[in-house]
């Protein structure tokens, strides 16, 4: 009875302090913009379950992907186990899903018990990546020190769950005998480290991490939302919500493309904006600009910086890290957020673009899609790189010498080129006097 009075405190302000940082992202949600289109729900769905669940565009680097997809798909089989856990504890009984779902808990505990071994060895392999081998990915301007050690923390605390799960299923493995529910395959294997010790002792390992096991899971449960392992909750709904048509096609400003139909349609009327409207902003300068999907996506960011190791302009030498343009935005909503949400006049003084992002790595782009194609959540650099250089253009009529000679040859002669279209098929001249002759 104690035990489940103690669960029942810790899983309750496990929940508030979780409750408190899903309100404040719903806080921050609220001041993006809602543009967004959700068409297509079948090709939608078809996306998650490929690119979210099978993880296909992590396996085009089979070894490392593989890897990784396990970890996920351990991730989902252990999470039911997880949830038994947590009504154990709140309830007081012991492994009751095993009364309900019969050989299917057999299957869920088997393969539970084994993915968590290959997790095990997965974290260690992804730490020896990241501090002995060293992969040129994980270094960039933007994985400072505290991205560094964020991505540390996280797989500690992933090998840890693994390792108290294990120690719980070698125990009770022991303890239950020939009345255990459920197969455990590793476990059994391991049960020679307990053969020699007597059965209060492992209570008492069990008892330990069970504890452990539970308490790692709300204290990660509370630290995911901070950190860039936010994934684990969001990869799943943003590739649903993910920018679907050719990577290519980008879309239009919608004021703008009103505009340009009522120009074309003298009969159109355009509807006049109420006079205490606030005037709108063309593209994105800074966080209240950018629309929920911007913001999801850099939610959704792992850092794994693929995007970044198949963008040109990084990799020629450019100041431009596609994964840098999403770790800023989630760090500009952070700065500036908390103060916008009290008071939607709100400023800093300061701006996503210039203060955090430069314009140098916004016209460095060459709108090649690479890093939209490569992300494995389906994140889309490409459109928000493209609405801050629209802000660029339109609202601090900024832009890089080359363009603004293209921009004023567009007005005046309706081409890039500097040439006058009365001369634009002079080009053909001799070919018609040759034909001629
Ligand atoms: S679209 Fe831009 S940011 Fe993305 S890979 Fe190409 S150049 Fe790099
Ligand atoms: S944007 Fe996508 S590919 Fe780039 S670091 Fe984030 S998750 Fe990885």
């Amino acid at each position: 009875m104690s035990k489940q009075i103690a669960f029942t405190i810790f899983f309750l302000a496990a929940i508030g302090v979780f409750g408190y940082t899903i309100s404040r992202l719903r806080r921050f949600f609220k001041l993006t913009k809602k543009d967004f289109p959700l068409d297509n729900i079948p090709e939608r769905i078809r996306q998650t379950l490929l690119v979210a669940f099978g993880q296909t565009k992590i396996l085009r680097r089979p070894m490392i992907g593989l890897m990784h997809a396990f970890v996920w798909w351990g991730f989902l089989v252990i999470t039911i186990g997880t949830a038994e856990m947590m009504v154990d504890g709140l309830v007081g009984t012991e492994r009751f899903l095993g009364k309900i779902l019969g050989p299917v808990y057999t299957a869920i505990m088997a393969s539970g018990d084994v993915l968590a071994a290959f997790i095990v060895f997965a974290c260690i392999s992804f730490l020896a990546r990241r501090y002995v081998i060293k992969v040129k990915r994980f270094s960039g301007v933007e994985m400072t020190p505290t991205a560094n050690l964020d991505a540390t923390v996280a797989l500690l605390m992933i090998l840890f769950l693994m390792v108290s799960l294990l120690g719980m299923n070698i125990a009770y493995v022991k303890l239950a005998g020939a009345e255990k529910v459920g197969v455990y395959p590793v476990s059994e294997s391991l049960q020679g480290l307990v053969a020699n010790i007597g059965g209060s002792t492992v209570a008492k390992l069990h008892e330990l991490s069970w504890w452990t096991h539970i308490v790692l899971v709300l204290v990660f449960m509370n630290i995911l939302p901070y950190s860039k392992h936010f994934h684990v909750f969001m990869s799943v709904p943003n590739v649903f919500f993910t920018r679907l048509g050719p990577y290519t096609k980008l879309r239009n400003m919608e004021s703008v493309t009103k505009e340009v139909k009522a120009m074309l349609d003298p009969s159109a009327t355009i509807e006049p904006q109420a006079a205490d409207a606030p005037i709108p902003r063309f593209g994105v300068k800074d966080v209240e600009d950018v629309n929920w999907k911007n913001y999801a996506d850099s939610l959704t960011c792992t850092q794994c910086g693929r995007c970044t190791s198949v963008c040109p302009a990084n990799t020629t030498g450019k100041l431009l890290s596609p994964r840098k343009i999403l770790v800023d935005l989630r760090h500009r909503m952070n700065d500036k957020g908390p103060g916008l949400s009290r008071d939607p006049q709100y400023t800093d003084g300061k701006a996503l673009v210039g203060d955090y992002i430069t314009q140098e790595e916004l016209w460095a782009c060459t709108t090649c899609n690479a890093c939209v194609q490569e992300c494995p959540v389906n994140i889309d650099h490409v459109s928000l790189i493209v609405d801050m250089r629209r802000s660029l253009v339109m609202e601090d009529s900024s832009a890089p010498e080359s363009l603004v000679a293209m921009f004023t040859n567009i007005e005046n002669n309706g081409a890039p080129w500097q040439f006058s279209p009365s001369d634009r098929m002079r080009w053909a001249d001799d070919l018609f006097s040759n034909k001629a002759s």
